[in-house]
């Protein structure tokens, strides 16, 4: 036997596992059920434009409340389509909060349009309604509304204010799938939806996004525009028996494959315990931090019911001694895999070039940016991780205590 093996049998495994394993701040959860169920379209004769795409969409329409839902290859090509199907282009201007993740201003910007970023609130860091107002223009076209760390806009003042002034409302959901607004679900709470089922948000598909909508029209033009713009796809051509097809418009390829949709199917049954489990793991969180005075977690309006994407902390830095930067490294020192969402969009160097934004433009995002942590949150982390977050958490901020 090689003594340098010596020691690895399943005792020292055991003792490898219970040692601090690191906490990332978001993962998936993949159960046997899911993996079946993409091994089962890969035996089948469908890997893309088969079945499961269609049996997807129906299923997160119906999840959702929406009657359309189109299916595509990511949540930024859903922005993507949503634009298209908004008839954003050169010269329209569309309203975005700066508190996001740069793809629901990149997707303006794709059709050519101009994303006019306005600021959040301060407790909540969603859209501030007052603010999107002060923004708009003749020449604005829509609102893109992000239901930031899984809470809901407040869409009783973000709906009439799109209809007074003739906008689309366009809600960038990524986050909040499985939310709801007045007991209305995310999805049928704008004029178009946008979702994402990249791994860390609340189902996955690998890499995958939709659209739900509850107009037809909007369906029919993103159908085309995740399809090169053809007007039929392979497998109707096929059941019809025919070749022919025509390209009407400008369109990407952005569809999903079979394996994607499957795994989503597959995903989308346990959303409501999966939103159960986050939104349990919040009160634990909230429960730990409501006796101390150096962190605040964000609002939560009482209209909704939050899907917990993100626990985000504020850091009351006038406490403390060191910055957030030094809050981040102590965590992961710890092995708390904590993150930063998000960097406002307007600093970022390409739209300080291109759209000569910068510091000042949306003073309550920058000020924000410079106090918030998102900490570990997903529905297969354990009572004792979230224990050993808070536990953490504790010890950092009371070594960084002024
Ligand atoms: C994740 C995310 C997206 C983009 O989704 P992808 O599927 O990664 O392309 C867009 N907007 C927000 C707010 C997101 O968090």
């Amino acid at each position: 036997m090689n003594p340098a093996k010596k020691g690895r049998g399943p005792r020292a495994r055991v003792a490898r596992g219970s040692a601090r394993k690191s906490i990332p701040y978001a993962r998936q959860t993949i159960e046997k059920d899911d993996i079946a169920a993409v091994v089962e379209v890969l035996r089948s004769d469908w890997l893309t434009t088969g079945p499961k795409v269609p049996a997807f969409e129906k299923a997160v329409a119906q999840f959702t409340g929406a009657p359309y839902a189109v299916a595509v290859t990511n949540g930024t090509a859903a922005l993507h389509g949503a634009m298209f199907a908004a008839g954003i282009g050169p010269g329209d201007e569309v309203i975005v909060p700066a508190m996001t993740f740069a793809a629901s201003a990149n997707a303006v910007v794709f059709q050519g349009g101009t994303p006019i970023f306005a600021d959040v609130d301060p407790d909540t860091l969603l859209l501030d309604p007052a603010q999107a107002e002060a923004k708009i223009t003749p020449r604005t076209k829509a609102i893109i509304s992000v239901d930031y760390a899984g809470q809901p806009c407040d869409y009783d003042r973000l709906e009439p204010l799109a209809r007074e002034h003739g906008l689309l409302l366009i809600a960038d959901a990524a986050h909040a799938l499985g939310g709801e607004y007045k007991g209305r679900r995310v999805g049928s709470l704008a004029d178009l939806t946008t979702l994402s089922f990249h791994p860390v948000k609340q189902i996955t598909t690998g890499e995958g996004g939709m659209v739900t909508t509850a107009r037809p029209e909007f369906a029919e033009a993103i159908e085309r525009f995740r399809n090169h713009g053809i007007t039929s796809d392979h497998r109707s051509r096929a059941e019809r028996g025919t070749w022919f097809y025509e390209m009407v418009e400008l369109g990407y390829n952005y569809r999903i494959t079979d394996m994607q949709c499957a795994l989503g199917l597959s995903q989308l049954k346990k959303l409501p315990r999966w939103i159960a489990r986050r939104r349990a793991i919040a009160r634990r969180y909230d429960r730990a931090f409501a006796s101390l005075d150096t962190i605040h977690p964000l609002g939560v309006s009482p209209d909704v019911k939050h899907a917990y994407h993100l626990y985000v902390v504020r850091l009351a830095l006038e406490l403390l001694k060191g910055d957030r930067a030094t809050a981040y490294s102590m965590l992961r020192e710890k092995g708390i895999h904590v993150n930063v969402h998000y960097i406002p969009v307007h600093l970022h160097p390409f739209y300080r070039k291109r759209f000569g934004t910068g510091p000042g433009l949306c003073p309550v995002a920058e000020q924000a940016y410079e106090q918030i942590l998102s900490i570990p949150m997903y529905a297969s982390l354990s009572d004792g991780e979230v224990d050993r977050v808070i536990e953490a958490m504790e010890e950092v901020l009371q070594a960084l205590a002024a």
